[in-house]
């Protein structure tokens, strides 16, 4: 379906043309360059487009065109490693078609159309399939088995399915009713790719960082918010995410401030080596880039292009992070076309329907059992970066109402140096309880427990700190003087972790818990000894606890925790003793 109009009016991304009645959210091919863009609006015979390419020069009269399809992705082998812009174009073909400046009207499928793979069928002739069931695999990189889908609104009797070396356009075999079947098959991004249910979010995405894994952590499927201030350690936090979460594959979807932002992500992300195998990180990953001179409408669709690749490997079985870096630059340019559009303006010129766009979006994380049959997760982290570090904008404040999880890094903790700089007073998790249980269940019995008593002491020493700022530390009851020692221990040794340690970057679960758990043994025993009359400067000087603070940086850390405990209990008791 071709209907041609023409274009009646030009506002930056925005165009209005006449003539071509579309359906919402149909792409269109604008001016006499084509440009892409897609229908956002209707109204009576004119129809509001938003352009994902420079409008600059166009003008009134010139053709459009409704292709009467919606914003598509192609989906199969191939995707990973590859870097796209908002629209699914991979950017190194773009910069070969074009060179470094992005100019407009070039076309470059998502997939490339002349790779072949190797096909292994694993249904087979007069099998039964519905929508999202899998035909067969390709190894797609070294670590991802590609499992090669039904598309999800088909279904059928298999009539042929053939084993061999094709590319994603050959046919690979057909149903009985003549459906064609192939490597790949296409999604509109604005639509959730269906699932058969949503399960309860019970499993931890575990990530190796302890203030994550063990103060507030995020659920497979689940859904965090990371405020990104400029040096907070967004960046590493993400990365660290990417390479040591236990998601095994990763969206990532960059929308930078300034151009140079996404130029850093876009070489340096190439260059991250997947702890796991040694190979490039890119094996399992997509990168999707919007520059700052690329338009804001291919910015707005980028989150939802995004989205719907993270649902694509999720619906294989896989566990999926996808990150948005940041929504808020994605929040802007539902803004800029917002008033592009005349739209009557809501809170600091968002639109109205900002928390709804918000929700949709974050609505589409979940771990489920997809129509393949198979569980898989999509697990969204979307970094917030409200100017000036003020959390009380819409945008963040929309965001907290939705995410179950809030890690709040802080540029004065940064400043400190203590890293990762997540504040644990104002940062929280919504799954806290839920995965307290798997965590006792999984990794040591009294996890919850030993948890509520390490917030609880960080929480006291917080109200301590005041007091202390006025009369000094040494005016409080020696009780106390050992809770600001305890909350110490804390910060220092187990809630700061050095990301480019090759060591401490990753801390095993069932170490997080035994770590914990000496530094609180540690806390029982030095109550018990002040009871008896020990001072807390002695308590706090014993020399085995300089050692506990340089252990986790030892390859054998396991091994020194249970000989680092008795060492612990022996110096206490032989300060009981002396006493
Ligand atoms: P942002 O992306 O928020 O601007 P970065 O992630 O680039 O900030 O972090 C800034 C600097 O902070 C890093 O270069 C690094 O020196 C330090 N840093 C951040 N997080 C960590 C961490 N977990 N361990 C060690 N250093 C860190």
């Amino acid at each position: 379906m071709e209907v041609k109009g023409e274009i009646y009016r030009v506002s930056g991304p925005v165009v209005t043309a006449e003539g071509i009645a579309p359906r919402m959210y149909d792409v269109v091919l604008v001016g006499h360059e084509k440009l892409m863009g897609e229908v956002i609006g209707l109204d009576g015979d004119r129809t509001v487009i938003q352009v994902y390419e420079d409008t600059s020069g166009i003008q009134p009269g010139e053709p459009v065109e409704n292709t009467g399809a919606s914003l598509s992705v192609e989906l199969g082998p191939g995707l990973l490693r590859s870097i796209y812009d908002g629209i699914q174009r991979p950017l190194p073909v773009l910069q070969e078609k074009m060179g470094d400046y992005i100019q407009r009207g070039v076309t470059a499928p998502g997939l490339d159309h002349d790779a072949e793979w190797d096909f292994v069928p694993t249904a087979k002739k007069g099998d039964e399939v519905s929508g999202g069931a899998v035909l067969g695999t390709v190894q797609e990189t070294k670590t991802i088995v590609h499992k090669i889908l039904l598309p999800p609104l088909v279904s059928g009797k298999i009539k042929t399915l053939k084993k061999g070396k094709y590319t994603i356009d050959d046919p690979i075999g057909s149903l009985e009713d003549g459906t064609e079947l192939k490597l790949m098959h296409k999604w509109p991004v604005r639509v959730p790719r269906p699932f058969t249910v949503k399960h309860p979010p019970s499993i931890p995405l575990i990530t190796g960082t302890r203030i994550l894994d063990g103060l507030f952590p995020l659920a497979k499927g689940g859904t965090a918010a990371i405020p990104g201030g400029f040096g907070t350690g967004k960046t590493v936090t993400q990365q660290t995410l990417a390479k040591w979460s236990d998601a095994q594959v990763v969206v990532y979807v960059g929308c930078g401030e300034r151009g140079n932002e996404m130029t850093e992500v876009l070489t340096e992300f190439p260059r991250l080596k997947d702890p796991k195998t040694g190979g490039p990180l890119m094996d399992r990953t997509v990168l999707i880039a919007n520059t700052s001179n690329m338009p804001v409408a291919a910015r707005e669709a980028s989150v939802y292009t995004g989205i719907t690749l993270a649902e694509y490997y999720r619906d294989q079985g896989y566990d999926v992070a996808l990150m948005a870096d940041s929504t808020s630059r994605w929040a802007e340019a539902m803004r800029e076309i917002s008033s592009r559009l005349e739209e009557m303006p809501g809170e600091e010129g968002y639109p109205a329907y900002l928390a709804a766009r918000l929700s949709e979006f974050y609505e589409r994380a979940g771990r489920v059992e997809a129509l393949s049959g198979e569980d898989g997760s999509v697990t969204v982290i979307g970094a917030v970066s409200p100017a000036g570090g003020d959390f009380s904008e819409p945008v963040t404040q929309n965001t907290l109402r939705i995410v179950k999880v809030f890690w709040a890094l802080d540029s004065k903790l940064a400043q400190r140096r203590h890293f990762p700089a997540i504040n644990w007073l104002t940062s929280y998790s919504l799954y806290n309880r839920v995965l307290g249980d798997w965590y006792s269940e999984n990794a040591s019995a009294n996890w919850s427990e030993n948890i509520a008593t390490a917030m609880a002491v960080l929480q006291e020493e917080a109200e301590l700190q005041e007091i202390v700022q006025l009369i000094g530390s040494d005016a409080l009851p020696e009780d106390q003087q050992l809770t600001l020692e305890i909350a110490r221990l804390l910060r220092e040794f187990y809630l700061q972790q050095n990301a480019f340690h090759d060591v401490d970057t990753y801390c095993k679960i069932e170490v997080q818990a035994e770590f914990l758990d000496v530094i609180l043994h540690f806390r029982t025993l030095a109550e018990k000894a002040l009871a008896t009359g020990v001072g807390v400067p002695e308590l706090t000087s014993i020399g085995v606890l300089e050692e506990l603070g340089r252990a986790k940086y030892e390859e054998n850390f396991s091994e020194l925790l249970p000989k680092l405990r008795k060492q612990i209990e022996k110096e206490v008791a032989e300060l009981m003793e002396a006493d």
